[in-house]
């Protein structure tokens, strides 16, 4: 974890260039649960006051003892590339295959995804299921052939046969790929080893690397083996010092999968059924801080610190503010949004305001399901929702 202070964080969220927003979604037992704590551990963000308060060490144990990912609507984490610092937003994604709505929300927060596939089982019919619903939504795979170490030492592959393993795992995912995603990126978004967009390793054992990284450090498949014949001490070496699992991912993230506002040019027109020469429109195309505020709701948990319903979701276009009047679509809802909150890791830091691209947490929106599209009160009855929710009676929500 990164100890840093909430306005460096914040600083680097308006810029809008500086912001990812992803998810990680695989097959069962893929290993989505262990890649994403990895990051946490290596990358996520942890502010200067809660390091503060608690020692930052014994904190970091806690929150893995307790896998805080399964219960964070979002962890932000924190990555250099190429001397730049920059804010990756890992939404969380449903465990489990559902029709009902939920994938397709939090992949409405989400521009790219990390699609984790086990190098041993290969593409099953979750990984389809949930690259297609990706591809629908307009969300950019990238791809982790995860538990490379099991090819190793429990099928003993040579060198050849590992690579010819990725060979036919990647040429599955390129097929889904050309079926599934709208023409105008079926070419551009197959995936290509040699340009990094895949990436090989170990969530378990936190090591991971794509081609370019390998050819630029110099590594071969038979290093990696030997590391393993080595033993345990020898495979730590590789993962901290040589070939970090967090570098690969996040190095990929920040060049393959594209900022908020050039995401939202091609995605609005496909996740939102409203008018895009608008002017809400044009402001969520151009994800325009200045403009009406959009703020997609996709997750309500309870915070049990607190005791208190939040919302987390994306802003589409405008400033989510403290203070502010808000209209909750369908609820038909005015509501005051009397609190706002960055990720700071798993955990929330109040903010005065989060610009359009970012992922925020809001209190004071109780009225509101998943799914809710709230906007600027000037904009009631005016701007479609991102999603129709039926309201019955009381408002049904997900308790974490
Ligand atoms: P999820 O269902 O996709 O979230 O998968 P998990 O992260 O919970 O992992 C499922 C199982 O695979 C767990 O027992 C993990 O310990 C194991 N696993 C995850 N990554 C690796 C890896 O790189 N190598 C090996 N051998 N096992 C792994």
């Amino acid at each position: 974890m990164r100890v840093k202070h909430v306005d460096e964080i914040l600083k680097i969220m308006n810029n809008i260039e500086r912001i990812r927003n992803i998810g990680i979604v695989a097959h069962v037992d893929h290993g989505k649960t262990t890649t994403s704590d990895s990051l946490l551990a290596a990358a996520g963000i942890i502010s200067q006051r809660i390091a503060g308060e608690a020692l930052a060490l014994d904190y970091l144990k806690v929150e893995q003892q307790r896998g805080i990912t399964v219960k964070s609507a979002n962890i932000s984490l924190y990555h250099e590339y190429q001397g730049k610092p920059y804010v990756i937003n890992l939404v969380d994604t449903p465990g489990h295959v559902d029709f009902s709505g939920h994938v397709t929300r939090s992949l409405r927060l989400m521009d790219g995804a990390i699609l984790v596939v086990d190098a041993v089982e290969g593409v099953m019919p979750q990984t389809e299921t949930v690259l297609r619903q990706s591809l629908e939504e307009r969300v950019r795979p990238i791809l982790f052939i995860n538990k490379v170490d099991r090819l190793i030492k429990e099928l003993k592959y040579t060198p050849q046969q590992i690579q010819q393993r990725f060979i036919e795992i990647i040429k599955e995912v390129n097929n889904l790929i050309r079926l599934y995603a709208d023409p105008e990126f079926r070419e551009k978004w197959l995936l290509n080893p040699t340009s990094g967009m895949v990436i090989f390793g170990s969530a378990r054992d936190k090591w991971g690397i794509s081609i370019p990284m390998a050819q630029k450090k110099g590594i071969k498949f038979s290093d990696i083996i030997e590391a393993y014949k080595k033993g345990k001490d020898a495979v730590e070496e590789f993962a901290t010092k040589v070939a970090p699992l967090h570098e690969a991912l996040l190095d990929a993230v920040v060049k393959f999968i594209p900022n908020p506002r050039d995401a939202q040019r091609y995605r609005i027109p496909k996740i939102w059924r409203g008018d895009i020469n608008s002017e809400v429109g044009k402001a969520m195309l151009e994800a325009d801080p200045n403009g009406p505020l959009v703020y997609a709701i996709s997750f309500m948990r309870v915070d049990p610190k607190i005791r208190r319903l939040v919302a987390t979701g994306r802003i589409f276009s405008g400033t989510l503010r403290q203070g502010e009047e808000v209209w909750l679509i369908n609820a038909k809802k005015q509501a005051k949004v009397l609190q706002v909150s960055i990720y700071m890791g798993p955990d929330r830091e109040v903010v005065d305001e989060i610009p359009a691209g970012n992922i925020g947490a809001a209190l004071g929106l109780e009225d509101a399901r998943a799914g809710e599209t709230a906007v600027a009160v000037e904009w009631k009855e005016k701007v479609s929702p991102f999603e129709q929710l039926k309201y019955v009676s009381e408002p049904v929500v997900t308790v974490a």
